[in-house]
């Protein structure tokens, strides 16, 4: 398989996954036109996208799903809670809906969702399978059981590492978006981020790409300064910074 973060952060994520020039998208938050940019960007025919699965319904992990849905007419698939939470698609044919706790194979891989701790009506992350396990956890409030599970045996993690808690402290947002982004129900900060890979990760993992970085309360140096700790494990997976304008390298597992 090949991964490429085409984009990620409270400003639009999307995720690319190929396997044999066949690819889903696991949410489309940025534009169609940057979508299609992006890819063209990293070699990539927009043609080779077959469907996307949505994480959750902000508009962040949404908001390119319905254009690029109906320019190349392939299907949405979402859970039915989050379809009825928002409009996915102004075209129903386009939507299909997955149960939260489902694997499907779709483009010769086994595509997984499950639960995590966030404030969205229903949720999910995903894991996808061929020989090796990609796991895709951003927008979590903590790590869940889920969470510790699949830091423990996936060979590439996109893993959230939202916000450094000082900046978060000092910075300018209400207090009540604060207490929120810190809640079970927020994001994952830093510190929480790798001290949960750096406790359950196993020899397997060789990527780790640190995900849904806040614009305001994080900075890649300081999000890369909280995972120096693996280092101290015998085995370490090599790390990234997932950025909000351009896609990341294309990893292949
Ligand atoms: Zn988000
Ligand atoms: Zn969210």
């Amino acid at each position: 398989m090949e991964i490429c973060v085409l984009a990620s952060g409270s400003s639009g994520n999307c995720f690319y996954i190929e396997k044999n020039n066949n690819a889903i998208l696991i949410d489309a938050g940025i534009s169609t036109k940057q979508i299609v940019n992006r890819l063209f960007s990293i070699g990539k025919n927009p043609l080779n996208v077959k469907g996307i699965f949505i994480t959750h319904e902000h508009s962040d992990h949404i908001k390119g799903a319905d254009v690029f849905a109906r320019k190349f007419k392939i299907p949405i698939f979402a859970t039915g809670k989050t379809i009825d939470s928002c409009n996915l698609c102004s075209n129903e044919d386009f939507i299909n809906k997955i149960r939260n706790n489902e694997t499907v194979n779709f483009c010769g891989m086994d595509i997984e969702s499950f639960s995590k701790s966030h404030r969205a009506v229903d949720p999910v992350s995903f894991n996808i399978y061929d020989k090796k396990k990609i796991s895709i956890m951003t927008d979590i409030g903590y790590a869940c059981q889920n969470v510790v599970d699949n830091v423990g045996n996936s060979d590439l993690l996109c893993l959230e590492s939202n916000y450094d808690p000082e900046m978060l402290k000092n910075g300018g947002y209400p207090h009540f978006l604060k207490k929120w982004i810190e809640s079970d129900i927020g994001h994952l900060s830093n510190g929480d981020s790798a001290k949960c890979v750096f406790e359950n990760s196993s020899s397997k993992l060789k990527y780790l790409v640190l995900s849904h970085l806040s614009k305001n309360n994080n900075h890649p140096d300081v999000a890369m300064r909280s995972f120096q700790l693996l280092k101290k494990k015998n085995s370490f997976p090599k790390i990234f910074v997932s950025e909000r304008e351009r896609p990341t390298a294309i990893f292949k597992i």
